[in-house]
This record gives C-alpha cells, sequence and structure tokens, in this order.
C-alpha cells in the first residue's frame, strides 16, 4: 500500500484536523456497525473479485485515456490528455462508488438503499446499483429540482426507485438532504444511506474515496504505457471531491507530479455567486464532519451557484481541506463562462460532449497549458454532457 494512505483517514476518521463523525446519538451505533463490515470488506478477497467482476462486465472497466490532439494543438504548449469517465456505465465516475455502496449493502445484509440528489446524477447512480443487486431504492429530491431535472426522475422511476419529494423550505438540496437523513434514521436497521461524495461522516470520505481509487490506478498505468513516463500535472474539478480524490489517488506518491483541484467560481466571487469552497470558505461542519465550508453572515453554510449543478456544494470533502492544508494540491477555480468555452470547444474539436462540472477541469488544463510548454496534462473527465445539452443549448445557443 501506499506510504500516504497508511494513516489517512485515522481512526477516529480525521484527515488531520478535518473530518470525523459529528452524529446524533442513534446513529452512532450504525455508522459503527458501517466501519466495522467496510474494514472486514475491504480486505476480504471475496468482496474485492466481485467488486472486480462488476468494473469489468458491467460498468465496462476500464476506462480507457484518450490524448486530446487537435485540443492541445489549438490551447499551446503542453499536451492534453483525458481519462474517460464519461464512458463507464451511466455516464459518469459516480457509479464507481454506489456500486461498491451496494456491494457493502449487500455483505451488511441490508435490502434498501436511501440517499438525496440534487440534479439527479447520484440519484439515478445509485437506483442503477440498486436495481443490479435487486434491493429497494428510495431517493429524496426538492421539488424545485424534481421540476428542473425531469428526465433524471423519469430515469430513476424506470429503474425501479421511489422518488420522494421533498417540499420544505428552498425544496432543493439541502433539505433532501435532511428529508433523506431523517427517513434513513428510521430504518438504518434494513437501509443504507448511500452517500454520493467524499463528504459526510466518518467512514463515508475514506470509503467513497478508496471506491473511486479505481480512476488513479488504472489512469497510473494507462498514460505510462501510452508515454513511457508519468504526467506533469493532474487536475480534476472539485464539488464534494470524489472523482478528484479518485483520480489523485494514482499519483499521490509521485512527488514530481503536480495535482490539481478546480472549483466552480460560478459568475462572480461575490458569496452566493459561486461554489469555491476551498478558494473562499472557512473552518467549519455541514453534514456531520468539519471541514472548509462557504458561510453567510450567520456563520450557516451560504448559498452557492455554478452553472454545473454537480458543484453546487458549500462544503467540500475533508481529505481535500487537508492536502489544501498541507499544500499536497494545488486549488484553484474556472469561471462558468470558461468552463462553458471549454465545454464547446471539446465537443466541436475532439468529438466529446462534456459534463458541465468536469468541462471545469478542461478549462483549467486549456488556460495553463500555455503556460508549461512540453509538459503534459492528464485530466478526468468525470461525466458526459447528453445531461446538459439542452440547457446549453437553449441558453448560450452553439457557441462561436
Ligand atoms: C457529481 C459530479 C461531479 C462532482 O462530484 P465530485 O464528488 O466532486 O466528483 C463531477 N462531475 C460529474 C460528471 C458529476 O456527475
Amino acid at each position: 500500500m501506499s506510504s500516504y494512505f497508511k494513516n489517512m483517514p485515522n481512526r477516529e476518521g480525521f484527515f488531520g484536523e478535518y473530518g470525523g463523525a459529528m452524529l446524533p446519538p442513534p446513529l452512532v451505533p450504525q455508522f459503527a456497525e458501517i466501519t466495522k463490515a467496510y474494514d472486514e470488506l475491504s480486505k476480504s478477497s471475496e468482496f474485492l473479485n466481485e467488486l472486480k467482476y462488476i468494473r469489468k462486465h458491467f460498468q465496462g472497466r476500464p476506462t480507457p485515456i484518450s490524448y486530446l490532439k487537435n485540443l492541445s494543438k489549438a490551447s499551446g504548449g503542453a499536451q492534453i490528455y483525458a481519462k474517460r469517465e464519461d464512458l463507464n456505465h451511466t455516464g459518469a465516475h459516480k457509479l464507481n462508488h454506489c456500486m461498491a455502496e451496494a456491494l457493502l449493502a449487500k455483505h451488511m445484509g441490508k435490502t434498501k438503499l436511501i440517499a438525496e440528489t440534487g440534479a439527479g446524477q447520484h440519484g439515478v447512480a445509485l437506483a442503477t446499483a440498486a436495481a443490479y443487486f435487486g434491493m429497494e431504492c428510495e431517493i429524496h429530491m426538492g421539488a424545485v429540482d424534481i421540476k428542473k431535472e425531469y428526465p433524471n426522475v423519469v430515469r430513476m422511476k424506470l429503474l425501479g426507485a421511489s422518488v420522494v419529494e421533498v417540499t420544505e423550505g428552498a425544496q432543493t438540496l439541502k433539505e433532501a438532504v435532511d428529508s433523506a437523513f431523517g427517513s434513513y434514521m428510521g430504518q438504518a436497521d434494513k437501509a443504507l444511506f448511500g452517500i454520493g461524495s467524499v463528504v459526510g461522516p466518518h467512514p463515508f470520505p475514506m470509503m467513497v474515496r478508496d471506491f473511486q481509487k479505481i480512476v488513479g490506478q488504472e489512469a497510473r498505468e494507462q498514460f505510462i504505457d501510452m508515454n513511457s513516463e508519468l504526467p506533469d500535472l493532474v487536475v480534476a474539478c472539485v464539488g464534494g471531491g470524489s472523482n478528484a480524490m479518485g483520480l489523485f489517488s494514482g499519483f499521490i506518491d509521485d512527488d514530481d507530479v503536480e495535482l490539481h483541484g478546480v472549483e466552480p467560481l460560478g459568475t462572480s466571487t461575490k458569496m452566493g455567486d459561486h461554489a469555491a469552497t476551498i478558494t473562499y470558505g472557512v473552518d467549519s461542519a455541514i453534514h456531520a464532519f468539519k471541514t472548509l465550508v462557504l458561510v453567510d453572515e450567520n456563520g450557516d453554510p451560504a448559498p452557492v451557484n455554478t452553472l454545473a449543478s454537480g458543484l453546487d456544494y458549500p462544503g467540500v470533502g475533508p481529505e481535500h481541506a487537508h492536502l489544501h492544508k498541507i499544500g499536497k494540491v494545488n486549488y484553484s477555480t474556472a469561471t462558468d463562462k470558461e468552463a462553458l468555452d471549454a465545454f464547446y470547444k471539446l465537443s466541436s474539436m475532439e468529438g466529446i460532449i462534456p459534463a458541465l462540472e468536469s468541462a471545469h477541469a478542461v478549462a483549467f488544463a486549456m488556460r495553463e497549458a500555455k503556460n508549461h510548454p512540453g509538459k503534459s496534462i492528464l485530466l478526468n473527465l468525470s461525466g458526459r454532457g447528453d445531461k446538459d445539452i439542452d440547457f446549453v443549448t437553449e441558453t448560450y445557443g452553439f457557441g462561436e
């Protein structure tokens, strides 16, 4: 095992000073049970072989790395490569941890998966995993998001999930989290809460990272196969931070590889106009763990806004807060405008329509290519953009 991961997190789930589990008392034994089960299963060859089988025969892994020849040429400087998580079944990296969470639930004797969803991407991935394992699935979603993201509601229903409409408060992600958590508390003996990123109370930031490590493991081998050397820069967008942790973990012990996380700067640096948590956040707590959080004047989680709803979260995975603090990963931002430009360019120049989330990583690569002549940049194309094409073209047209 790599040296970085040996004590990361510690037994209480802390990455340095971030992480932990600030749980309501009734959930303490439930999370202890999840931690114990994961501890055992992550060392079980039966569990790991099942996961390997699923990844190969259901998800279609390994996903390739593509050399982005035209984009590299147009950007001028570095050679740009993409790890193609858009080619993972259901079109994004999220299925990597959802299948593993469902497999964990099965081994724990659970029969049901519960979660919230914002744009519906996590809900679709978890509903897919539940269908595969023949489990019940209950997805909580704000009424506003249900209207906005209707195709994903249809997908979840086709996959057999029940979608619970949440009508409290702003009727979006935060209320959906509260609603899903409340429902989970009442049935934690038979259900597992399927958290959608490297966030939430311990052990989820660790587990979801471990389930996403496959991205970095494959990418490191594939890149060396293609180029007989490691990439100089490795880059991923950061919402909660799962696709970034997945890719970074393959290179975290390589001191010559620069790791870059890209946060969404939305329309401006004003609080409420972006979701750049590491760049503008403060030490605080959200959803039962300590991390950097974007807060309003009362110290409560601030409203966030970006074109890429999958990046709309006022917190960030505790491991990212730690990696930022120790200076191991560089975090910067890309605006809505830069992401949109990258969305159009990758589509028309390479034949790959990226998710707006992933377009933030593409934007960073295009911008930084000029500053790194002769170097190579490997970005995580975390998902495909089919979900975004109606919104983008109806709002902004077809680009230049
Ligand atoms: C959800 C999502 C993200 C953001 O989640 P992370 O946990 O930060 O990876 C990024 N890209 C795509 C395609 C997504 O669906």
